[in-house]
């Protein structure tokens, strides 16, 4: 992982994990993330996928909040899920990745009460990770500054999609201010395409 220009801390955090190499996707993936590209990556479970997003994630996270003047609770980054499960599993890698950096994060899913979620983030965090469903709930009944989150990820969106969450992604996804965004699936259909053309520009597109 050293290839890449990461937070040292981060690297031991990689390295704490027990990542030594990292895996095809993440080869491809996490360079072009650190630059700010967008990504449609075709990777199924077990690829390494989540950390593939969840380094750039944090990379950019710790490194602007100790850059930047800006608004220091609003979050940097979102990472969406099509269960609570798959968000738990999310935000607990993120945490293992983020240790002793400037990078706390909220879970946002249904069967936990809203208002200990919604305290999370009025606190200052700088990744939201959840599902679509509770997440808009959450978003309209209170006012949420999003227009600093640059970074937006959808993790299985071939599960998303068949649940029915098209709309409330992009419901989502209007209230950001043109991310950059790493969107995975296991199959990549028309759809799945022309969604994630429809979010940003010159979306590269990752298989392997
Ligand atoms: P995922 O595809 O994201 O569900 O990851 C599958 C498993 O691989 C998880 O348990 C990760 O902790 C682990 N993992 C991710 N990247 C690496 C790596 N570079 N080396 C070894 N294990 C990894």
């Amino acid at each position: 992982f050293s290839f890449c220009d990461l937070p040292p801390k981060l690297l031991q955090n990689i390295e704490a994990a027990g990542y030594d190499i990292p895996t095809p996707v993440q080869m491809q993936a996490i360079p072009a993330a650190l630059v700010g590209k967008s990504l449609l990556v075709s990777a199924d479970t077990g690829s390494g996928k989540t950390a593939s997003f969840l380094v750039p994630i944090v990379s950019y996270c710790a490194n602007s909040r100790l850059r930047s003047s800006k608004n220091q609770k609003n979050p940097l980054a979102m990472v969406l899920t099509p269960t609570r499960e798959l968000s738990i599993q999310v935000e607990e890698q993120a945490k293992l990745l983020g240790k002793g950096l400037p990078f706390k994060t909220a879970l946002v899913v249904g069967g936990d009460a809203m208002a200990g979620q919604l305290h999370r983030i009025q606190q200052g965090v700088e990744l939201i990770v959840g599902t679509p469903g509770r997440l808009i709930d959450l978003f309209t009944k209170h006012n949420m500054e999003l227009e600093d989150v640059d970074i937006f990820a959808l993790d299985e969106v071939d599960c998303m999609l068949q649940r029915g969450f098209q709309d409330q992604v992009m419901q989502i996804f209007r209230a950001l201010s043109q991310p950059q965004v790493l969107m995975y699936s296991a199959t990549i259909s028309r759809d799945i395409e022309k969604m994630a053309n429809s979010m940003a520009k010159d979306v590269a597109v990752v298989s392997v």
